[in-house]
């Protein structure tokens, strides 16, 4: 146990774990296929939702490798009720290297599409709206929906972060941060806006109130770092004496 989660198992080195708050949502979703259609709703809803993470370890993957490829260290995948989490020891401030790890992710969905599109007919607009959908054919939509929902430019999602990353091309880390988040929370806005008001799904909007939460945390550790690195510079500049020849006195 880490921080109220546990450990499952390690899948080339990264610890796969699940925090306690996702029992509850399987326990939820058993109770809910039991309250309907009995045992068999039961295990439907279990398997489905087990498929579905799944399928998100995998997107998490994509993003973990991609990144160990660019030397950072990827200890834990933590999977949580809104979706799964892997844990990087530092991003790498290279917007070309932060670009291919956002993407990574999405890549690994949409590959699954075309790989499951060689097993199951595509699915039409009707059958997705009415959720009368083959196995596949619901793995085919599970993994289209992740794929495109996280490539929204609502940061810290993958989309986001290839916003910032395009960004700090122009302008500097913290205000590429600033932003990406402010992008993230009007996006978010309008997200929770459509979640209640058109589709009615308040899980929805708090999955988007929990983004724009997660965005502003992690602009606020960047400020934290950005803060630290000039007060140590600072530091650095009064001790150090520098060499007249370093100085730009030259025509
Ligand atoms: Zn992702």
């Amino acid at each position: 146990m880490q921080t109220g989660s546990i450990r499952l198992f390690r899948i080339r080195g990264i610890q796969l774990s699940v925090h306690f708050t996702f029992l509850l949502l399987i326990g939820y979703v058993a109770w809910q296929g039991w309250s309907s259609e009995g045992s068999t709703g039961a295990i439907v809803n279990v398997v489905s939702i087990l498929v579905f993470f799944a399928c998100v370890v995998l997107h998490e993957l994509g993003h973990s490798f991609v990144a160990r490829a660019f030397g950072v260290e990827v200890p834990r995948i933590l999977l949580l009720p809104i979706g799964g989490m892997a844990e990087f020891s530092g991003l790498p401030r290279r917007p070309a290297h932060e670009i291919l790890i956002a993407l990574a992710g999405p890549a690994v969905n949409f590959a699954l599409i075309l790989l499951l599109s060689f097993f199951t007919p595509i699915p039409t607009w009707r059958a997705v709206i009415s959720l009368d959908l083959e196995p596949l054919q619901l793995l085919f939509v599970m993994n289209l929906m992740m794929g495109t929902f996280n490539l929204l430019p609502v940061f810290p999602m993958d989309g986001g972060r290839v916003l910032r990353a395009l960004l700090a091309q122009r302008l500097p880390y913290l205000q590429a941060t600033r932003w990406a988040v402010g992008t993230g929370k009007v996006l978010g806005l309008a997200g929770i806006l459509v979640m209640v008001f058109v589709f009615r799904h308040f899980m929805g909007a708090v999955l988007f109130l929990f983004i724009m939460i997660a965005g502003e945390l992690e602009y606020r550790t960047v400020l934290r770092q950005e803060t630290e690195e000039r007060r140590w510079r600072e530091l650095l500049d009064r001790l150090y004496v520098r060499p007249p020849e370093s100085h730009e006195s030259l025509p």
